[in-house]
């Protein structure tokens, strides 16, 4: 595996604020990783993200990404790093409601310019929502409308998918449908950044799991076979002792 993401020592401060929202922080991420990152409520998850994603810039180090560092783009530079190499999921979904699904997926391809709407409905195909293609958000579930919102970050075939919470809005099984989409996502290649406050949730899925604290990233752990077995193990009796 190469390297795809590089935070050295990035620190961002908020105006206004008084402690940093990240402080410090060093981590690289490998093409192909499922990466959760993982923290209570405030502890600078959403900040990290959005400056891999170009979203936002550190007030003090390098963001380095598939070798570029953000830093050495202007404005329009991180527009287009965006539109090229990130594909973005939020936790209510964020779709246009005066467009169609399928128009909704073909916003990014349109902004670079490609008419795609095979590979769009192909998309939502592989989602496994084909038949919601030309309904408008007000007519789907959340977890329909979550997919739709994967397969528009998805269009443009991105380095990086980055997810803020991706289930944090929907059921159970929704989010269960959803996370068990990012982990086929992840098996064909896809490389994931995913935020959640769930431990259970970033365990049971991802293969390494950060865990950030008062802007601290104050453990990685990868997650290889038995911990992920094992976490599998808990969640079957946990759900059997539900039941
Ligand atoms: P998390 O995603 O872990 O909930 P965030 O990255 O959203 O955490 O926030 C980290 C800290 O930065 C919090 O104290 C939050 O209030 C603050 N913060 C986040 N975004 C902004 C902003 N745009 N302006 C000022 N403070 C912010």
């Amino acid at each position: 595996m190469s390297e795809l993401v590089r935070l050295s020592d990035v620190t961002k401060v908020y105006q206004g604020g008084i402690t940093g929202a990240l402080n410090g922080v060093s981590v690289t991420v490998e093409k192909g990783e499922f990466t959760a990152i993982m923290g209570p409520s405030g502890s600078g998850k959403s900040t990290m993200l959005n400056l891999i994603a170009g979203l936002d810039r550190p007030t003090s180090g390098a963001v380095i990404v598939g070798g570029t560092d953000l830093a050495k783009l202007g404005e329009a530079g991180l527009a287009r790093f965006r539109r090229d190499h990130v594909g973005f999921v939020f936790q209510f979904f964020h779709l246009l409601p005066n467009l169609t699904a399928l128009e909704n997926v073909l916003i990014p391809a349109q902004l670079k310019g490609s008419e795609v709407p095979g590979r769009a409905r192909e998309l939502l195909g592989q989602l496994g929502i084909e038949e919601v293609a030309d309904r408008y958000p007000a007519r789907l579930s959340g977890g329909q409308q979550q997919r739709v919102a994967i397969a528009r970050a998805l269009i443009n075939n991105p380095t990086l998918l980055l997810a803020d919470e991706p289930t944090g809005a929907l059921d159970t099984h929704s989010g269960e449908q959803v996370m068990d989409l990012l982990v086929q996502l992840h098996g064909r290649g896809q490389t994931i950044l995913l935020v959640t406050h769930d431990a259970k949730l970033a365990t049971r899925h991802a293969a390494r799991v950060l865990s950030v604290i008062d802007g601290k990233v104050v453990d990685d752990a990868r997650l290889e076979g038995p911990e992920r077995a094992a976490s599998e193990v808990i969640r079957v009796r946990t759900e059997e002792a539900s039941r």
